[in-house]
């Protein structure tokens, strides 16, 4: 028998996500943010759930030739563009729109030897400072790149620092009208917390071009994943989002204690009083971090409780006492979707691991198994 660990993945999740950002952003057409390998869950994994986008956001070319190997024939954009001259050759091979965010990348552009236009997103550094033109570069980029007979549509977006916080996009958003006010071509700016959290009234965009650029194309990923952009501000349920990914495993044997007894390495956790332990086939080689604290959440047989000790190579322990019928072969929820139908959001247990949602789903091992259901 395989050791007792699963990971499933829910198709179903994914177009509910997908559906509920469509609601957030009625105008905009979506890109499905798929790189890092559809956020750990495996691109060819999470397609049947996302191919309702309109496009596919990603930024490594095998996994571009991965969406076109699925049969997607739609829109994929590079988020980080050509990384060398080489790449523009399969852009037009795989037939990718790409983002252009440097000199460099327009100097490549300028040497691609092609008859096909590309269509480019071109990107302005609106205060992240990682990739993109300056508002004030932004302009002659824009029009070195509409000399180019090798560019076809220039597309123009930027990227929030603080969708997810309490600065907001407000500013971001007003530089980058400001900046592209009469340049033509579609917009590109919301990632899932300014999806969520901007929504853009129309008709104060309108009303207020100089401050207000709706999307024509939003780029969500984390809240596709059924993770919140904003915890713990506000909750995945809050939002109405179902997690995509449910990581299980069995418990393999358990043990009754006495008070004052240790459990795991370090005897870091020690009991109270008497208390009864599963030992669960999950550990931090299977993705499960290794700084979550006595007090994690867990779900056993559905039911809410906490991990004790430290997390090793191959197992955690957890309490079962709030769980007395729990034993050996009973199923334990690391997060993600009981068979009751109670929710463990990942995000709770990245907040135990002073981290996000995002590591955690990026961070499934390779020898999890993984199922994918309807
Ligand atoms: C990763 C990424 C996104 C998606 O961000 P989420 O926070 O997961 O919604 C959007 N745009 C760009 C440029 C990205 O790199």
């Amino acid at each position: 028998m395989p050791r007792p660990i699963l990971a499933t993945i829910h198709t179903q999740a994914f177009r509910s996500n997908l559906e509920r950002l469509r609601q957030a952003a009625p105008d905009a057409r979506v890109w499905a943010v798929v790189k890092a390998n559809a956020y750990g869950h495996g691109i060819e994994r999470a397609f049947e759930g996302l191919r309702g986008a309109d496009g596919f956001a990603l930024l490594d070319f095998n996994e571009a030739q991965r969406v076109r190997d699925l049969g997607w024939r739609g829109p994929i954009l590079l988020l980080e563009g050509a990384f060398e001259l080489r790449d523009l050759e399969l852009c037009s091979r795989l037939d990718l729109w790409h983002t252009v965010h440097s000199e460099a990348q327009i100097d490549m552009l300028a040497a691609h030897k092609t008859n096909v236009p590309q269509r480019v997103f071109l990107k302005m550094n609106s205060g992240m400072n990682r990739l993109g033109f300056t508002p004030e570069r932004y302009r002659s980029a824009w029009a070195r790149l509409n000399a180019l007979p090798q560019v076809d549509e220039i597309s123009l977006m930027t990227h929030f620092s603080d969708a997810d916080g309490p600065t907001g996009v407000a500013e971001q958003m007003a530089l980058f009208a400001r900046t592209t006010r009469d340049l033509p071509g579609e917009r590109s700016l919301s990632n899932s917390a300014a999806t969520l959290r901007h929504t853009v009234d129309p008709a104060l965009a309108e009303a207020q071009p100089e401050q207000w650029v709706p999307s024509d194309w939003v780029r969500p990923g984390i809240a596709m994943y059924g993770s919140a952009p904003d915890f713990p501000e506000h909750t995945a349920a809050h939002w109405g989002l179902q997690p995509t990914m449910t990581l299980a495993a069995k418990i393999i044997a358990t043990q009754s204690i006495f008070a004052r007894a240790s459990v795991g390495y370090g005897s870091s956790y020690v009991a109270p009083e008497a208390m009864r332990i599963g030992v669960v086939a999950c550990g931090y080689a299977d993705g499960y971090p290794r700084i979550c604290p006595t007090g994690t959440p867990v779900l056993v047989d559905g039911v809410r409780t906490r991990t004790v000790g430290r997390v090793s190579m191959d197992m955690i322990t957890v309490d079962l006492t709030p769980v007395p019928k729990a034993d050996t072969g009973s199923v334990v929820t690391l997060w993600g979707t009981a068979a009751n139908g109670a929710v463990l959001p990942i995000d709770e247990v990245a907040a135990c691991a002073q981290t996000v949602g995002y590591e955690l789903m990026c961070g499934l091992a390779q020898r999890v198994p993984v199922e994918v259901t309807a």
